[in-house]
């Protein structure tokens, strides 16, 4: 079994493991200092291609075209840039025991890994209907979409003709994979339990327009059940989905998006926790020294709203992955930095669809626009305003520059006079700002 030291490890090949190295080498990390340790078989890449272009049927999204840093219009971090740059790329090497005290990590064939400086960039895993013994969930043809092998597994599956598709969950996967599903020409039906779609983000009317848009396309939509068992055929295929309200959908293929956990168990016991993740200050040092935890499974402070956080989407990967790497060579140049200080975005894209969020959806939400599932160019969104301030901003459809006015209101929190005047001067207020 071999042992090997390096400075600095990351454990994660994702988005935030991505950002980080890219920010090492900005911060001049010598060849030899740095390595990567991953399950995944391939460098760090960009995963929300994964629910959109990965599944275009003409000219998909296919590797290296979207490493990190493609998503922010960076350079493209092909796997030979890491040896050139003197980093060790260790994947398809699962850690599958750490050991703070000692500052070792062992991997699933032995291999042990020391370092000095850890940054704890595992991620999230999709929740498993398995887990929760939904019978028959075993049947092969369930899918879930967490990494490019899951992807490209379920690309191949859809490639038969006349597949019945079942998506079940209606967060961000489920509504992405639908509208990637429906442009691929397969029978599409989603299923969600809530009132209405993405109910952690969405207000009902919001929710109304995306729901009238994917039934325009001619995805089916059942709300308020879930699914609650599947029977599949001789081969073991699935070949039904068994509704909570006793209805039965035929499928040929699953796919279930009803959330993830962060990966956080290789380190119970020896790392404070928080809100699911590892706790974090301001420059993402958890509670054990030369030890970091970034992007899904760090629970840090949001300055903005005074309170601790766990964020689960690709910006806060990027910006954190990098403040933690700024962090570790400003403190050892004997350096301040500022402190994290994040204003919460979120997106999505699906069909001709492209959404923005900024801030909190906190407090009374107040629609704006033409949110008509049926109209030519519908442009609408929603403020979320708490005592008298605006908290959140929401836009379907916006420019550039209106999707930068709404994030600078979102940070600002400009009070508001009239709730009515916002409904209807609503982008000409944001960019006023
Ligand atoms: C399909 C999909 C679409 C998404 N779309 C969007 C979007 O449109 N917008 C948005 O804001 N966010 C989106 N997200 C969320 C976003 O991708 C995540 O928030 C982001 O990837 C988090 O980065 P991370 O580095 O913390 O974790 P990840 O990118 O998940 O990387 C974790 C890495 O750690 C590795 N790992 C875990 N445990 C071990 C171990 N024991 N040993 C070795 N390696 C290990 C994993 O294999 C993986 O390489 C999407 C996520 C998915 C799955």
């Amino acid at each position: 079994m071999a042992e090997k030291y390096f400075k600095y490890v990351i454990l994660g090949g994702g988005v935030s493991a991505g950002y980080a190295v890219r920010e090492f080498v900005n911060q001049g990390v010598k060849p030899g200092e740095l390595a990567i340790i991953s399950k995944e078989s391939v460098a760090p890449y960009e995963r929300p291609a994964l629910s959109k272009a990965y599944f275009f049927p003409q000219g998909p999204a296919r590797l290296p075209g979207f490493h990190v840093c493609a998503g922010t219009g960076g350079d493209i971090l092909l796997p030979e840039w890491y040896s050139a740059k003197g980093i060790s790329l260790i994947l398809s090497t699962e850690i599958v025991k750490a050991d703070l005290a000692s500052k070792t990590l062992t991997s699933a064939n032995g291999d042990m890994f020391k370092y000095q400086i850890l940054i704890i960039a595992t991620g999230s895993t999709a929740t498993k209907l398995t887990d929760h013994g939904v019978p028959g969930a075993d049947a092969k043809n369930i899918f879930y979409l967490r990494d490019i092998e899951e992807a490209e597994t379920l690309a191949k599956a859809i490639k038969a003709e006349n597949r019945k598709v079942v998506i079940v969950g209606g967060g961000y996967i489920g509504l992405e994979l639908s509208a990637v599903m429906k442009i691929n020409n397969l029978d599409v039906t989603m299923v969600y339990p809530g009132p209405w779609c993405m109910p952690r983000l969405f207000t009902a009317e919001l929710a109304s327009f995306y729901e009238g848009y994917y039934a325009s396309k001619g995805v089916q939509i059942i709300k308020g059940t879930a699914a609650a068992g599947f029977n599949s055929d001789t081969n073991g295929d699935v070949k039904e989905v068994k509704l909570k309200n006793e209805r039965v959908l035929e499928a040929d293929i699953v796919v279930v998006g009803v959330g993830g956990r962060p990966l956080t168990t290789l380190f119970k016991g020896q790392l404070e926790e928080d809100k699911g993740g590892f706790k974090t200050d301001a420059f993402f040092k958890t509670s054990v020294p030369e030890v970091y935890a970034v992007g899904d499974v760090a629970s840090f402070p949001m300055k903005l709203y005074n309170d601790t956080r766990r964020v689960e989407h690709v910006d806060h990967a990027h910006k954190s992955a990098e403040q933690a790497v700024k962090g570790i060579f400003a403190s050892e140049q004997g350096k301040l930095i500022d402190e994290y200080d994040y204003l919460p975005y979120f997106y999505s894209r699906a069909f001709d669809l492209s959404w923005q969020f900024y801030g909190d959806n906190v407090g009374e939400a107040v629609l704006f626009g033409d949110n008509n599932p049926a109209s030519e160019n519908p442009k609408f969104g929603s403020y979320w305003i708490k005592d008298g301030k605006v908290m959140g901003v929401f836009l379907e459809n916006g420019s550039a520059a209106e999707n930068k006015a709404i994030a600078k209101v979102a940070r600002l929190q400009p009070a508001v006079d009239s709730l009515d005047l916002l409904a209807t001067d609503a982008l000409n207020f944001a960019c006023n700002i």
